[in-house]
């Protein structure tokens, strides 16, 4: 067994630990990270890298697929496609490969030591890491010690993952052929991305949500371009339905029964398999966090807006302390812990912590909706522009959608962003930035976006609140 001794030891290498380990040692700190899987965790592995470049890929596949039914306005005609999903898969891995391999570069260049391990709490200041065979490899000793562990995906007992018919996003990134139906339990950010991307890729598609509508994070009107897409592409949709049982034997199944009515006729589903997406859970168990007897919130690791928890000199990050589960919260915390360990005053108090949903089309919100800002005591002004409306957006072939804005009626100080579209998420950095900034109205309206783009109708909404837009 090795001894190590360090300032800073890092438990996960997802984005959150690999980004405030990076930091630590630009810092000069010494840093240890121990991993147990392949360094980038949940985002780089199995969560937003592989899940967009499948998006992606299927995208360009129901695009083909459209010319060749000769559906095309453009006039291009093809012969009908064909997918080779190993191949998809294998490009998918090697995107993955590249980005992991390129966080194990960066690491090594910040002189972090990364032990490959699972890390066992031994108590606030030391840590044993286990082989693949349990066998313990190093014991390390450190001043401050970062739980970056991630989460883990909910499992409904009535339907226990087993990694071949009941699946997670994990299995669902990786089929090593596609199923010709799968059942989605679950209708939110997971659930839709893929649920998208497996009809795109040719499968039946039924998705089962408990809430009344899809999407229940974000507000109504933003979802519904993505329901009326959902019902274009032939994906079948159970809104406030409830699993209730499992089918057993060949194939795989549930029976679903509307929410909340125990007297109505139960619906027995059939497919090949089942991707259960019903959120994702801290990842508290099997590391031995419990001895430490941190103050919790939930099933989540409480902190303070530096990322303290309740024992001095322990720190935590990202999904292990709850929502939002998100790569980008993960980093800013991580990057944060690091300065403040290097001596740094910094508070985690973003104005806004953006939110994506990569489904077709793209969801986007960004600080206060319109119902959020009313409730917090706000007078407000909202407007929306539709890419209707938009020169880019018609030469892109994607007009469904629109940006909407939300601002404070006396002032004019900017409160939130959404959209619904196209290509949105590109967009989001516009409006993380203007809210960062503290932007008003007239500062977007007044700045000048170049044309053609999709930017132009961030503009076109502020002008629009203002009362003067140019287009509508
Ligand atoms: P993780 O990335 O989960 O990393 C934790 C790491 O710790 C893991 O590598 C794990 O192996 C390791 N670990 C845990 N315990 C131990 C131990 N005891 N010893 C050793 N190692 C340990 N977020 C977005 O912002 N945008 C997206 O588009 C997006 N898409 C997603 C798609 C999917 C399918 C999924 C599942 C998630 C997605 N997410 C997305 C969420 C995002 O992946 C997480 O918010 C992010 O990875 C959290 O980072 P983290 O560092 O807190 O934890
Ligand atoms: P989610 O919370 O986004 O969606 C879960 C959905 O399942 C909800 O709509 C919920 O009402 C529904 N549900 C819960 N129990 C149910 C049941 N028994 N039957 C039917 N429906 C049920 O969770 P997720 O899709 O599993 O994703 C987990 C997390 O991963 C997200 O919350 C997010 O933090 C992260 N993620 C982010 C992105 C992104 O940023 N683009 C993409 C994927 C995942």
């Amino acid at each position: 067994m090795q001894t190590i001794q360090t300032k800073l030891l890092v438990l996960g290498g997802g984005p959150g630990g690999y980004i405030a380990a990076i930091r630590a040692g630009q810092l000069g700190i010494q840093t240890t990270l121990v991993e147990s899987a392949s360094l980038g965790g949940t985002c780089l592995n199995i969560g937003c890298i592989p899940s967009k470049a499948l998006i992606h890929a299927a995208g360009e596949f129901a695009k083909v697929q459209d010319f060749a039914s000769q559906s095309s306005p453009l006039g291009i005609s093809l012969q009908k496609p064909a997918l080779d999903v190993v191949k998809t898969i294998a490009w998918k891995d090697d995107i993955v490969k590249r980005l992991t391999g390129g966080v194990g570069a960066l690491l090594k260049r910040q002189k972090v030591q990364v032990v490959n391990g699972w890390a066992h709490i031994v108590d606030g200041k030391s840590v044993d890491v286990r082989g693949a065979d349990g066998t313990i490899t190093h014991r390390i000793q450190c001043e401050h010690l970062l739980l970056a562990n991630g989460s883990v995906p909910v499992e409904l007992p009535i339907l226990p993952f087993d990694g071949d018919k009941v699946i997670s996003s994990t299995e669902a990134l990786s089929p090593a052929q596609l199923p010709k139906q799968l059942i989605v339990v679950g209708g939110g950010y997971i659930g839709l991305e893929l649920g998208i991307t497996y009809r795109k890729l040719g499968v039946a598609v039924t998705v089962i949500e408990a809430a009344e509508r899809i999407l229940p994070a974000y507000d109504a009107e933003l979802t519904k371009p993505v329901q009326t897409r959902l019902e274009k592409l032939g994906i079948k949709l159970y809104l406030k339905h409830q699993v209730i049982g499992a089918v057993k034997g060949k194939g795989a199944g549930v029976e679903i029964r509307p929410a909340g009515d125990e007297s109505a006729k139960v619906v027995t589903l059939k497919a090949d398999q089942v991707l259960v997406a019903v959120g994702r859970k801290p990842r508290t168990e099997g590391y031995n966090l419990e001895s430490l007897q941190l103050t919790m919130k939930g099933r989540a690791v409480l902190v303070d807006d530096q990322c303290k928890t309740s024992m001095k000199n322990v720190w935590a990050i990202g999904d292990v302390t709850g929502e939002p589960m998100l790569a980008h919260r993960a980093m800013a915390q991580g990057e944060m812990v690091a300065e403040i360990i290097s001596g740094k005053t910094r508070h985690f108090q973003p104005q806004q912590i953006p939110a994506v949903c990569f489904t077709d089309p793209e969801v986007v919100s960004v600080g206060l909706s319109p119902d959020e800002a009313k409730a917090a005591g706000h007078e407000v002004l909202t407007a929306q522009f539709p890419f209707s409306a938009n020169g880019r957006a018609m030469s892109l072939e994607d007009t469904e959608g629109f940006i909407r804005v939300v601002a404070r009626k006396d002032n004019h100080r900017i409160l939130g962003w959404q959209a619904v579209g196209g290509h949105v998420a590109e967009l989001v950095a516009a409006f993380s930035q203007s809210m960062e900034m503290g932007a008003y109205l007239e500062d977007v309206a007044h700045t000048i976006h170049a044309h053609p783009t999709l930017g132009e109708a961030i503009q076109e909404a502020a002008l629009r609140a203002l009362g003067h837009a140019l287009h509508v």
